[in-house]
């Protein structure tokens, strides 16, 4: 089956789609054809379509400039958004070239932080169909819905329930937003063809009751679906996506955590899939930690971690960084008395009654805490990573005693969007007198302090979930394992570059995504050969096979 998958990805590298099978004003319709202006005089009088275009020929080029101008030209992110997206919807290839050519400055318009702003205003902002939303009302019909998708070429899926969208909680249908931004993401950063992307949204209700009384929400207005009904959807969810598009790799995300965990047990040995908030965010804190112990001088081993938050993101970094340190040679239990966690009911500590499952095996023997800074003087962390989604959680007194306790103490402040980052990069370095390690999940810009620039660097998992999932396509894996998460933050951490850590950055710079995403496919295709997971043949160089597929945009 995945075999097919790696023949439709070079395939539709090498032969992309042309527009002379579709003439008429289809082609200026379809999203993957639509050249607009870049059509020629020929290709205008072939296809029938002369005097729907203005009479100039543009390149790509000219195209692209156009659109960087009236992107730049818009002062609000949510507007820029709003503009690139209905060029999404347009022209595919416009979109991309544009995108790829300017990473750095449209990662944070079509993923963190301007997605969280356009999940939160969706309904307000709606003017295209794109994905498929599935709900309750489609029980026993879902694989007709899946089968309802114009494309029949598609290699991920990314699903959400809106359950957790960012730190922005439950959004119902609105979450919508972040399986369109995350495959965007796979495209731009990883050259997986378009076509090859579905996003999903499972409407199952929503919690959010300003939301169901909203009268522009789109979504069903009931609340959220539990227990057996829910459960019910998802697994024949799951099973269509296997019927209709079989083998397809399906990415978990914004899941709340109680079922993010509960799927991914019960999938991740039934199908190719993953919990990017869990897993590949797990790999993106472990490569982290990695490049952070560069500038240090502390191996992983050595380090001590407390961890603001026991959900989705602590606890998949949490899992890997302990299954690494085990891999440098400490037992479990020395490995897990390194890693501690805090949740919003203070210590994660076995004498607690409410802990939910998921956090039971990270739970310590000790006595509690009364606050996070009580934690940091008694626990002495060398590393303060958090994932809480509260804002402002980094107080000036938490990371005072951290400088006080560490030479070069190690903050991350992953949760999103920008609001929610536990601390801001100004706080991190002016608290710690410019010694911070940081990263954070959404973008901040440079702060320069005392005459010394630092340039922190995005601790996002969108450095992991597109080279895994290229990775698993190249190799055409059927299973997704947590070695290939080890693998892939090993991967991740070696493409820093020694200038990055010079300027205080510990994840490679958005503009090398393509190169990282590269490096990583290739660390997960040699586990997958490994483990015996791969149904393609091993190709000679990994990663130069993973390059060479890549879409790159560009007009037939
Ligand atoms: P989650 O709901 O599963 O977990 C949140 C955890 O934070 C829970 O354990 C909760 O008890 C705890 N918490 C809440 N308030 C707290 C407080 N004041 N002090 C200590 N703990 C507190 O959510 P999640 O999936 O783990 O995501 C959390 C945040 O991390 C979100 O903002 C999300 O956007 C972000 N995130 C970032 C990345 C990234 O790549 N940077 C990846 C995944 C998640």
């Amino acid at each position: 089956m995945a075999t097919i998958l790696m023949e439709k990805i070079t395939d539709s590298t090498l032969i992309p789609p042309g527009p002379d099978a579709v003439g008429g004003v289809q082609c200026l319709r379809d999203p993957l054809l639509n050249k607009g202006t870049a059509f020629t005089r020929d290709e205008r009088a072939h296809r029938g379509i002369e005097g729907l275009l203005p009479p100039r020929v543009e390149s790509l080029q000219e195209q692209a400039a156009r659109v960087l101008k009236n992107v730049r030209g818009t002062t609000s992110p949510l507007e820029k958004y709003r503009y690139l997206s209905a060029l999404q919807t347009e022209n595919e290839t416009l979109f991309y070239r544009v995108v790829l050519d300017h990473l750095e400055e449209m990662l944070p318009i079509i993923y963190t932080p301007t997605v969280g702003q356009a999940c939160v205003e969706w309904s307000r902002i709606y003017e295209r169909p794109r994905g498929l939303y599935i709900s309750a009302q489609h029980r026993g019909r879902v694989a007709e819905l899946l089968g309802h998708w114009p494309r029949s070429r598609v290699g991920i899926i990314v699903v959400t329930d809106g359950g957790r969208i960012l730190g922005l909680g439950d959004l119902g249908a609105n979450g919508m937003g972040i399986p369109i931004g995350k495959l965007a993401l796979y495209t731009a950063c990883a050259g997986v063809p378009p076509e090859f992307c579905l996003p999903v949204t499972i409407d199952v209700g929503t919690d959010n009751e300003p939301l169901r009384s909203d009268p522009f929400y789109l979504g069903e207005r009931q609340q959220r679906m539990t227990g057996e009904a829910y459960d019910a959807l998802l697994e024949e969810f799951v099973a269509a996506t296997q019927a209709v598009f079989p083998g397809v790799i399906v990415q978990f995300e914004d899941f709340n955590n109680a079922c993010a965990f509960r799927l991914l047990r019960r999938y991740r040995n039934r199908l190719c899939c993953f919990d990017d908030d869990v897993q590949g965010t797990g790999a993106m804190g472990l490569a982290g930690l990695y490049s952070a112990g560069r500038i240090t001088g502390g191996g992983l081993a050595a380090q001590r971690i407390l961890f603001v938050g026991a959900g989705e993101a602590c606890l998949g970094i949490g899992g890997t960084v302990i299954a690494a340190m085990q891999r440098e040679g400490l037992s479990e239990g020395e490995a897990k008395q390194r890693c501690l966690f805090v949740d919003s009911n203070g210590l994660v500590i076995a004498s607690r009654g409410d802990l939910a499952e998921h956090k039971r095996s990270f739970a310590q023997d000790r006595a509690p805490l009364p606050d996070l800074l009580a934690a940091v003087e008694d626990f002495k962390p060398t590393a303060l990573i958090g994932a809480c989604g509260k804002g402002g959680v980094f107080t000036q007194s938490v990371l005072g005693a951290m400088a006080r306790l560490n030479e070069r103490p190690i903050l991350f402040a992953l949760s999103n969007p920008t609001s929610k980052a536990e601390c801001t990069a100004e706080q991190a370095y002016a608290w710690t007198n410019g010694r911070a390690v940081f990263a954070s999940g959404s973008p901040f810009d440079p702060v320069t302090l005392a005459g010394r620039a630092h340039a922190p660097g995005q601790g996002n998992n969108c450095y992991v979930f597109p080279g895994v999932g290229l990775g698993l396509l190249v190799s055409g894996a059927r299973r997704v394992t947590d070695e290939m998460f080890l693998a892939a933050a090993r991967a991740l951490a070696d493409q820093v570059t020694e200038a990055d850590l010079e300027q205080g950055r510990i994840f490679p710079v958005a503009a090398r995504m393509r190169e990282v995403a590269a490096a990583v496919a290739a660390a997960v295709g040699a586990v997958a050969c490994a483990q015996g997971h791969a149904t393609n043949p091993r190709p000679q160089d990994l990663r130069a096979e993973a390059t060479r597929v890549m879409y790159v945009p560009g007009y037939a």
